[in-house]
């Protein structure tokens, strides 16, 4: 069987796609798993003294074989899955789980790492290997390895609590999701909503054997809902339904479950040596500590409110002018924000789609990638693909040799996942002093072509498409020794800077003259319109960002130190003063169906949408400053960002790129905040 190895004899070692059958996974599986056991055994019966080579390489350069089907399995899932994949999914899942959790474990294992780590000031180690053996003893250690065995099984009982609440806090909120809709039964109450989101609602009406319309609290039901509808009444009602859930005083209601995970998260850095759940969570993040994060959301909120009080004084007035409203309220925020949008840029998609035929913008990126790294894209037409639509590309550096292997797959599909994603099939790494290239993959769910039209891309698409592109540069142009630092294995605070800053050039004339080129008459996009896209993006933005420093604020509150929370509502609504700017709803309650930081892995973490955005802003600067094509400047960001991973602290390498700390000026600029 083909995937049983980690070396195919397919050109450059790709993916051996055409050739595997859905019957070899499982097999597959079990046996790689068992070869990645016994490379850990061999480390440790290894009769020599543990060293970083023997115990620390070994260890990280161990399952290769399983990494690689992994990474096929798993990807193709996303990208080109089936019933029967899904069922493979759920049959190795549990085994590949157990099996990570056999290493995490394992004392002997640990009792050699730590060995290497205790002699870690005698050792003679480069910065990459210094942080390849702080990472490996973390890794451990951060999950228990050096408590006493009583402690340790505090820790479990902890974990087990934890992940059982987090389960219950998702299906609370997925219940309470589920269990309204609104009902519409009078056409003329659905007026100013648009024929596509009616439609929608119709069939759903239809599907729940009911008359007229049917609306619920998932996204694409609910957000056209508030955002077009004119009647205030019937917002105010979807409204408050989205705000009270899992805050009904019902068998669903999640406040003892908030406070109970926001107590065992407290008391489980305490057990483990640290301050509190955020000093714990930010030990591996760029911004380093709680401080630090509190800091950073006070200061963008001082500089964010005034501009946000102003827009808001702004919004008031439209309305009060449009319906005579005096006060404004939740359930009228997204609805004349879109009003005022439309008034003053009146920009519409089908205006800009043509200026965006998804080969020229692909075209483009890779021009810019040209300019800006020296590196091309070549299609090439004999490495084996999962599916007809995929393309697959050589990028080659100056000198000709293979930086990399680029896979593209753009339109959506059954058997496809929604949204869109980098990944990769490889990952770079030298091995046996050779430099083994990555194989790097981008997928998405663009505007797919007609019979009469090519496939014209949205704006948002465009963004999306520099956006993932800028993920595959990091992975592309990863130039470490070890796998586990490479490409973007990152802090998370961190991972977002290479796909966000690529996302500037979209709204740059010069770039945007290589490829915004109307697919039919080849002119290129007016000026006007750029403008006008440049100045809807960051249109009410201040009131944006004060809502993201309000989730990321409370997020803090929650996590950076030991709490007692009598009630929750009370508890959140003191945490949000100084970020709220519409008035409260006494119904509502945030925290009680915020799963980004109770139920997903956000908590501590939700500041780093905005810490981003102001690495992104503040790198893009830089670029600038000195030309948005600068050599100089690309290769900086090349030689110590993009080619570094995870190899040294987010901050060193940043600072070695950009000469200093990032600060939030530029996004403040970019965003009209200041
Ligand atoms: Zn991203």
């Amino acid at each position: 069987m083909k995937i049983l190895t980690s070396t195919y004899n397919t050109k450059y070692n790709t993916a051996p796609f055409s050739q595997i059958k859905l019957e070899d996974y499982k097999p597959a599986f079990i046996e790689n798993i068992a070869t990645a056991k016994a490379e850990i055994e061999a480390i440790i019966n290894n009769p020599e003294a543990p060293t970083f080579e023997n115990t620390i390489v070994a260890l990280d350069f161990s399952g290769e074989q399983l990494n690689r089907l992994s990474s096929i399995f798993f990807n193709l899932n996303s990208a080109e899955t089936c019933d029967d994949m899904q069922k493979i999914a759920q049959e190795v899942s549990p085994i590949l789980t157990e099996f990570s959790n056999d290493i995490s474990l394992n004392k002997e294992l640990f009792q050699r790492i730590k060995a290497v780590h205790d002699q870690k000031d005698n050792l003679i180690l480069n910065t990459e290997q210094t942080t390849l053996l702080d990472k490996k003893f973390k890794g451990f250690s951060r999950n228990g390895a050096l408590l006493n065995e009583e402690d340790k099984l505090k820790l479990r009982e902890i974990d087990t609590e934890l992940a059982q609440l987090k389960l219950t806090y998702g299906e609370n909120v997925l219940a309470e999701t589920n269990n309204y809709h609104l009902h519409i039964t009078i056409e003329a109450d659905l007026k100013g909503l648009p024929d596509g989101a009616k439609e929608m609602a119709f069939f759903l009406a239809k599907s729940k054997n009911l008359e007229g319309w049917v609306f619920t609290l998932d996204f694409p039901s609910y957000l056209p809902f508030v955002t077009y509808v004119d009647n205030r009444e019937l917002r105010k009602e979807m409204t408050i339904a989205a705000g009270k859930k899992a805050f009904q005083n019902n068998e669903f209601d999640n406040k003892e479950n908030v406070k109970r995970i926001v107590e065992l998260r407290h008391k489980r850095a305490i057990l483990l040596g640290y301050q509190s759940h955020s000093h714990f969570v930010l030990e591996e993040r760029m911004a380093q500590n709680p401080e630090k994060v509190q800091s950073f959301l006070n200061d963008l909120l001082e500089k964010a409110k005034p501009a946000a009080q102003k827009e808001f004084i702004q919004l008031t007035a439209f309305a009060k002018e449009l319906d005579g409203i005096d006060q404004i309220e939740k359930w009228d925020g997204s609805y004349y924000s879109e009003k005022l949008k439309q008034k003053l840029f009146c920009l519409d998609d089908e205006l800009l789609k043509p200026y965006f035929q998804l080969e020229k913008v692909l075209n483009g990126a890779f021009t810019i990638a040209e300019k800006l790294f020296g590196i091309t894209f070549k299609e090439v037409f004999d490495i084996d693909k999962y599916h007809e639509e995929v393309q697959t590309f050589e990028v080659l550096d100056e000198a000709n040799n293979l930086v990399a292997v680029f896979y593209s797959d753009f339109f959506p599909r059954k058997g496809k996942r929604n949204g869109a994603w980098m990944t990769s099939y490889k990952s770079q790494a030298v091995k046996n002093g050779v430099n083994e290239r990555p194989h790097v993959s981008i997928v998405c769910n663009f505007t797919p072509p007609t019979t009469t039209k090519p496939s014209l891309l949205t704006f948002n698409e465009v963004t999306t498409l520099f956006h993932e592109f800028g993920h595959a540069l990091h992975g592309m142009l990863a130039n470490t020794t070890y796998p586990s630092l490479s490409g973007t294995s990152v802090y998370w605070d961190f991972v977002e800077l290479p796909s966000q800053v690529m996302e500037n050039w979209c709204y740059e004339p010069e770039a945007l003259a290589l490829f915004a080129k109307h697919y039919e008459t080849g002119e290129i996009i007016p000026q006007e319109y750029v403008e006008k896209i440049k100045e809807s993006a960051s249109f009410l933005e201040g009131i944006a960002t004060l809502r993201q420093l309000s989730f990321g604020i409370l997020d803090m509150t929650y996590h950076g130190k030991s709490q007692t929370i009598e009630d929750v509502k009370a508890f959140e609504k003191k945490a949000m003063e100084g970020t709220s700017i519409y008035p409260d709803v006494a119904e509502n309650c945030m925290s009680t169906s915020f799963s980004h930081i109770f139920q997903g892995g956000y908590s501590s973490g939700y500041y780093s949408y905005k810490w981003a955005e102001v690495l992104d802003a503040d790198a893009f600067a830089y670029f600038q400053e000195k030309g948005i094509f600068s050599k100089e400047v690309a290769s900086k960001f090349k030689e110590n960002v993009l080619s570094k991973g995870g190899t040294e602290l987010p901050m060193v390498l940043y600072k070695k790129f950009r000469g200093q700390e990032p600060n939030a000026n530029a996004l403040l600029k970019r965003a009209g905040l200041v």
